[in-house]
């Protein structure tokens, strides 16, 4: 519990980014038990969090990296992760992002379009390298989540469409520097309906089928990542239901013969050992709302302004009894804000408030707009 740690915190300027390493070591252990019980291999999403300690953990639990930029390649084989366990997804992959994950050997190009599979075929010849590529597809199965995080729908950019793969295939007899060697999917993130994941192993099955059909045999299936974590009863659920995930996956994707399966997770695995935490700069009576004036803002965490999305928020400093704010930031935005008629204890200036389950996504994706500094950052539990 953060509170316990409230010493230690008061101590520290905000905002701050606290991460208990501790509760990532716990999830990590638990999602790699639950899928080494079926022999797939989990990919963490890099994006959802870079920061060196929460790497180191990821790596000591034997997981591979998913990549979506140049950088992010980068960053894993500068933090020990393996080029035969990076791959590298992303519908917009630069020429220098492509010939520097070509010169590394990386593991897979996970290939979004018919365009990126002719241009990265051109800079694999020009360096006398086969690539191994896996086809992104766009399997047109709803997540049922957000619509700014949904993106295996045929709307989306996405991926490659079902109706694309004759000629894809058509292609990739012409392209010679390019090794087919497995079939991606990603259909969005914060998945809480485990059904959409059924959809998706349906929807795998078939198109192996297909492939299968053209004698077409496929080393691998990376079925992305997407799991959601609970953001509204964080303590209730600290660690996700991996158990109940991954045997689904087992339950119903066709595995082949010798095929590995591939997990590519993020924020299930991230996302509850992060919380933001702020002080208190000001307390304003609205005509009908009051509100409490932090000194984080969109800039330290800029989900609920992106996606609307919901954190639980914590008064750590006050127990007394509770009003309601509007729980917002400082920055020249409407929607710079945390949470309309939260409940809070009696609030006051210099009080720390707790912005749950932020340790995906969050940081990442900091801005220094305003000018503002960046985050403190404190590890507990190192
Ligand atoms: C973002 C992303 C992931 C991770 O998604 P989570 O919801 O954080 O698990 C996996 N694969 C790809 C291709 C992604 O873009």
């Amino acid at each position: 519990m953060l509170k316990d740690h409230l010493q230690k915190l008061q101590q520290h300027d905000t905002p701050l980014y606290v991460y208990d390493l501790e509760l990532l070591r716990q999830t990590l252990a638990k999602a790699q038990s639950e899928s080494s019980k079926y022999g797939y291999q989990v990919h963490y999403a890099f994006k959802a969090n870079t920061n060196a300690p929460v790497l180191a953990e990821v790596k000591a639990h034997g997981f591979g990296a998913d990549c979506v930029s140049g950088n992010e390649i980068k960053c894993a084989i500068e933090n020990g992760f393996s080029p035969d366990h990076v791959v590298f997804a992303g519908v917009g992959k630069s020429d220098a992002e492509i010939n520097f994950a070509l010169d590394k050997d990386i593991f897979c190009f996970n290939c979004e379009s018919l365009h990126e599979l002719a241009i990265l075929n051109e800079l694999a010849a020009a360096k006398g390298k086969t690539a191994r590529i896996a086809l992104r597809i766009n399997p047109n199965v709803n997540a049922n989540t957000h619509k700014y995080i949904t993106t295996g729908l045929e709307e989306n950019k996405f991926g490659i469409n079902a109706w694309e793969l004759p000629e894809v295939l058509g292609q990739l007899k012409e392209l010679e520097n390019l090794k087919l060697t497995g079939l991606h999917f990603h259909i969005g993130s914060q998945i809480t309906d485990l059904s959409s994941f059924k959809n998706l192993c349906t929807r795998v099955n078939e198109f192996q089928e297909w492939f299968l059909s053209h004698n077409v045999e496929l080393e691998h299936i990376n079925v992305g990542g997407g799991l959601g974590v609970d953001y509204y009863h964080p303590d209730e659920q600290l660690i996700p239901d991996f158990e109940a995930y991954f045997s689904l996956f087992n339950q119903f994707l066709e595995v082949k013969p010798g095929q590995q399966v591939h997990f590519e997770l993020g924020r299930s695995l991230v996302a509850q050992c992060g919380t933001l935490v702020s002080r208190v700069l000001y307390i304003k009576h609205g005509k009908t709302t009051n509100f409490a004036i932090l000194d984080a803002g969109m800039t330290e965490l800029i989900r609920p302004a992106l996606y609307q999305s919901y954190h639980k928020i914590e008064n750590l400093s006050s127990n007394q009894p509770e009003n309601k704010y509007d729980v917002v930031g400082p920055i020249c935005e409407s929607s710079d804000c945390f949470g309309k008629a939260v409940l809070l204890p009696e609030t006051n200036r210099g009080d720390l408030i707790a912005i749950r389950t932020a340790g995906a996504y969050g940081e990442v994706m900091t801005s220094q707009y305003n000018l503002r500094d960046k985050a403190q950052v404190l590890y507990l539990n190192q």
